[in-house]
């Protein structure tokens, strides 16, 4: 069985590591707050997805802004993926590594820009996932500028409910995203008779950190009918993108087995286009490869108490990992060094940062930590280092892929000069 996380204690006295590589020597040598990722534990997510998929037609398009870091871009281009995209940005970090994936790339979004649209325009894209009227109509006007035809899909707002937190819950109505999917017909009509314009595929996404198929079942369902009907309208709908947002379970004592979770999704999912020949199924999915594959390792600075109050005061901060804060997540906490009896401290994990929303943790029961001690913030692979700002005049962290035995950084500590190199005093 491959376990959840890839950061165990090899033995009882052994501290934890990540594979065969001890975090206390990655601390030792690249500092800290320290990003750590396996490249195998986010290689056998994405075989995860791949198989649960097997014998039907699908591209897995991994969203780029759960980590955008160019060396996991790299690896999952590897694998075969595509990538889904939010911004220009995206894009350019895709062609950068893997200029072959242009044609693989899905951009997601309410708010593209004209030079955005133009950039995915001339790389050839897989597919623009149009959210707006508006955007139809400045793409259709770029498309015909540069005299390239783009294959569309509407992101249509299905309607569903998701029970996830109201942050990164996108499939109601009341939401900024996607075109009501009751007038998405009419606009597929008129983006019909567009020479520049191919409707090709209709997209949704209901939310992020969804945990049941049963949404996801439901949104495609809706959508698989909206594809009968427009090729029943003579449009020749190839795609059907499912969007993302397959959840974890964040929470260590929770049962969660990844391999049942992503069967579930895909049977859901499949189910809606069982009767739908020879569409293409897109998948985005972002947190699930990458999230259980990352920890945040920061070092204790202080540990002090205020009234009936412990904080552990590590120096990574919510400029490192904002989830906490932003999403009140939950992040389990590993000390490095295996506790050495059962003792147990009640203490808030907290970060440098000029800000009481700045915590990795609340009460929470830990082995007793002392300065100098290196703690590992689990699952904070996604959305982590993504989200990572210079708040407080703090360089973003270092991040570091291991690789079998191997240990590589890649990305270095962001410095000073980095930081005030664009300002003009
Ligand atoms: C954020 C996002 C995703 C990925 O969501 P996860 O929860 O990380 O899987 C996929 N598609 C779109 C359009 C998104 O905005």
């Amino acid at each position: 069985m491959v376990p959840v996380r890839p950061f165990e204690y090899p033995g009882s006295k052994a501290p934890l590591s990540c594979g065969p590589v001890s975090l206390a020597s990655l601390a030792k040598k690249h500092g800290t707050p320290l990003y750590v990722y396996s490249a195998d534990a986010i290689r056998y997510r994405f075989g995860l997805f791949q198989q649960a998929f097997a014998g039907q037609r699908h591209l897995i398009c991994y969203a780029v802004k759960a980590n955008s870091s160019l060396a996991i871009l790299k690896l999952l281009a590897a694998e075969g993926a595509g990538f889904d995209i939010v911004s220009g940005g995206e894009l350019e970090r895709v062609l950068a590594v893997a200029p072959e994936a242009a044609g693989r790339v899905v951009f997601s979004g309410v708010g593209k820009t004209a030079p955005e649209l133009d950039l995915a325009l001339r790389s050839g894209i897989l597919l623009f996932n149009v959210e707006s009227e508006g955007e139809l109509e400045l793409l259709a006007e770029r498309a015909a500028k540069l005299r390239k035809r783009a294959r569309i899909a509407l992101r249509v707002n299905p309607d569903v409910f998701a029970e996830t937190h109201p942050y990164i819950s996108t499939g109601l109505r009341e939401h900024k995203f996607g075109i009501d999917i009751r007038r998405a017909r009419a606009v597929y009509r008129r983006a019909a008779q567009d020479k520049w314009l191919e409707p090709a595929g209709i997209s949704v996404h209901i939310g992020s950190q969804i945990r049941t198929a049963d949404p996801f079942g439901a949104a495609a369902d809706r959508v698989a009918k909206l594809v009968r009907d427009l090729r029943k309208d003579g449009l020749p709908i190839q795609y059907l993108d499912a969007g993302g947002g397959l959840g974890i379970e964040y929470h260590a004592a929770q049962p969660f087995h990844p391999e049942e979770k992503v069967q579930q999704y895909a049977a859901a999912v499949r189910a809606a286009v069982s009767e739908l020949s020879d569409i293409t199924l897109l998948l985005e999915p972002g947190r699930f490869l990458v999230a259980q594959a990352g920890a945040l390792l920061a070092r204790v600075l202080y540990v002090k108490k205020n009234g009936e109050k412990t904080f552990v005061i590590t120096d990574a901060g919510m400029n490192d990992l904002i989830r906490p804060t932003l999403y009140q997540a939950h992040h389990e906490i590993l000390p490095v060094e295996p506790p050495s009896s059962r003792r147990t401290i009640t203490a808030d994990v907290v970060g440098p940062v000029c800000e009481s929303g700045d915590f990795f943790a609340r009460d929470r029961v830990l082995a007793p930590l002392k300065p100098g001690d290196l703690v590992a913030i689990l699952d904070a692979g996604a959305y982590g280092m993504s989200l990572a700002s210079n708040y407080n005049t703090r360089g973003r962290a270092a991040e570091v892929l291991v690789e079998g035995k191997r240990a590589r950084l890649i990305r270095r500590r962001e410095t000073l000069a980095d930081m005030l190199s664009t300002e003009t005093p």
